[in-house]
């Protein structure tokens, strides 16, 4: 009998790519989702219990029908930009669900605990290279909400015996190489995917938010990280906790930072066509650059984010983006 993981956000974009790296590994993702923003149609490597992290009792429920031997929380609201617009709801959702779930978990004997968090929680910090020990100074609602969250996962451990892996990631991009799942935001917020409806012609044009960044283009510096690597690490640090190795936080990032003008290259580059254009103002939220120090992760759970490269990810999210019937 495979062992159940309790995946919240499985019918998410990223969580839905972790469901398959789980599968893969021999593990079964229980998919835990209330569908606000996922596909049941990407819930394709296990069971889908369609709940929500406000309803404890459905927790409880999908506690005890699959006995998972872990979490992985993917479930969240996730866009800086409306963060900064409805604050309440960022933290009513993404705190209070949170700790709904670490309860739940608790209640249920289910000590192993993935937290999805994010270098939003870091802030903006003169572009230096982030590492697992740079002090947090979330500038967006939506990084405030997560550290938030890794404060509760935290204190969990010492009271309840929790256990915990949080992970901190910088931009996610690309889809599933064989594109079984990938990108389908409804609206699409996200840079790569609105530059792919902007070339195939979805949209008129990308705008771009700001052209006076301190950076050396002007435009906002990334850490690009393929969605399927960061879905390889989730099943490393699953692994890590199974194997006993204690409470540990990883950023998932290369280590190299791209310009908003550099994927619109990159991606003339991979498609051979230009991107349409505009230039816009700063989005409310945004730091200058955000760069991880990525060495933590590769050393000690032999990460290695070998599809994180422009033109993959740009490349596989283009293929997934043309699959017949694709719509966004
Ligand atoms: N961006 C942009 N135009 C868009 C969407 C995003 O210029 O239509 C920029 C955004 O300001 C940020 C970068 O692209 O600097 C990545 O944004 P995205 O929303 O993809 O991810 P986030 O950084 O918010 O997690």
């Amino acid at each position: 009998m495979t062992q159940h993981v309790l995946v919240t956000g499985g019918a998410g974009y990223i969580g839905a790519h972790a469901c398959k790296a789980l599968a893969r590994a021999g593990f079964t993702p229980l998919a835990f989702d209330n569908l606000s923003t996922g596909w049941a149609e990407a819930v394709k490597f296990g069971p889908l219990f369609q709940g929500d992290l406000m309803d404890p009792a459905a927790l409880d429920a999908a506690f005890a029908q699959y006995k998972p031997i872990a979490v992985l929380h993917f479930a969240a609201l996730s866009l800086v930009g409306d963060s900064m617009s409805d604050p309440g709801r960022y933290w009513r959702v993404n705190v209070n669900g949170s700790l709904n779930l670490v309860e739940a978990a608790v209640r249920a004997g289910c000590l192993n605990f993935v937290f999805s968090s994010t270098c939003a929680t870091y802030g903006d910090q003169d572009g230096v290279l982030l590492n697992e020990d740079t002090p947090q100074y979330p500038i967006n609602a939506y990084g405030a909400s997560k550290k938030a969250i890794e404060e509760i996962v935290k204190n969990f451990g010492p009271a309840h015996g929790l256990n915990h892996v949080i992970f901190r990631y910088f931009n996610v991009a690309g889809a599933d190489p064989e594109a079984e799942v990938g990108e389908q935001h409804r609206p699409e917020t996200h840079l790569i995917p609105l530059m792919l409806d902007a070339i195939d012609g979805r949209r008129p044009a990308l705008t771009i938010f700001g052209q006076d960044y301190p950076t050396p283009d002007g435009t906002c510096v990334r850490d690009y990280v393929h969605v399927s690597d960061l879905a390889d690490a989730h099943v490393k640090g699953l692994q890590w906790l199974l194997a006993g190795r204690g409470n540990r936080a990883f950023n998932l990032g290369t280590g190299h930072g791209f310009s908003v003008r550099q994927v619109v290259d990159a991606s003339r580059a991979v498609t051979n066509r230009e991107v349409p254009m505009t230039l816009g103002a700063r989005r409310a939220g945004d730091a200058a650059a955000l760069v991880s120090g990525s060495a933590r992760a590769r050393e000690e759970l032999g990460w290695r984010p070998e599809r994180s490269t422009l033109p993959l990810m740009i490349g596989d999210a283009l293929a997934w983006s043309r699959k017949p019937g694709f719509s966004r």
